[in-house]
């Protein structure tokens, strides 16, 4: 399936190290990734609703927080394959920045909501509807995330990006995730005790914990790119000496 939209959506395949084909393969991965975590994300929330479980619920938006991610992703390989021009000489990179930025500050926000009303249901627990047909339905969620993981490692081998590997990584994980909320749910029915508000208490702090670290690589990420900008103004300096034809990776 990887290789049927490969050859169906990126022209010149092959050259990889072209920043136009690197925009189509970054563009493509993204809006794979946003179709299927809002795919995703309105069918675990219709399966919150009809169970009544927060730990469903919280799973959904930590898919639609996923399906941001993409967004911005989309926009960041946009940009990157956009070239500097008179009023940005540095590039776009920062309209990325900033926008990741706010994404990873939602997701924050989110994973707290979620770490409140799970808490909250673990002291005033709610009953959770149990149905064998909407957990397999779960199930079967995984692996749509599974296959996901695969998609975006793929082409992040493929074009050598990071961002794509971490993706995939996060797809992996969030399979993890899901099958702790089928567990829960499963051993929910066994006992009296507010499993569902447990659970919903560790997808928040996955959620969180995604959040916090998205933040924290885009502002590493941001002093990188000072560096880059100091060097790159050192290499106009040097290139303007009639002896050096060029420089490269200051
Ligand atoms: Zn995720």
């Amino acid at each position: 399936m990887t290789k049927a939209l490969i050859r169906l959506f990126i022209r010149d395949a092959d050259k990889t190290k072209y920043a136009r084909v690197r925009e189509q393969y970054g563009v493509l991965s993204g809006a794979v990734g946003l179709a299927c975590n809002v795919f995703l994300f309105l069918l675990k929330l219709t399966i919150g609703f009809l169970t009544g479980s927060i730990s469903i619920a919280a799973d959904a938006f930590n898919n639609l927080s996923d399906g941001l991610s993409c967004l911005i992703s989309i926009v960041g390989f946009k940009v990157a394959g956009k070239a500097p021009d008179a009023k940005h000489p540095f590039g776009y990179g920062r309209t990325e920045y900033i926008a990741g930025l706010i994404v990873a500050f939602i997701i924050v926000l989110v994973g707290f909501e979620f770490l409140k009303t799970s808490a909250d249901r673990i002291i005033h627990p709610e009953p959770v509807a149990f149905s064998g047909v909407l957990l397999a339905i779960l199930a079967v969620s995984m692996l749509v995330k599974l296959w996901m993981g695969a998609f975006n490692s793929s082409i992040g081998r493929r074009i050598e990006s990071p961002v794509l590997l971490a993706a995939g990584q996060d797809s992996r994980n969030d399979v993890i995730t899901t099958l702790v909320v089928v567990l829960g749910m499963v051993a929910g029915r066994f006992t009296t005790l507010p499993v569902d508000g447990y659970v919903g208490v560790l997808v928040a702090l996955f959620i969180l914990w995604a959040g916090v670290g998205s933040c924290a690589t885009r502002l590493r990420r941001c002093s990188v790119r000072r560096r880059t900008r100091r060097s790159r103004i050192t290499s106009r300096k040097l290139c303007a000496n009639p002896i050096i034809l060029s420089a490269y990776m200051i």
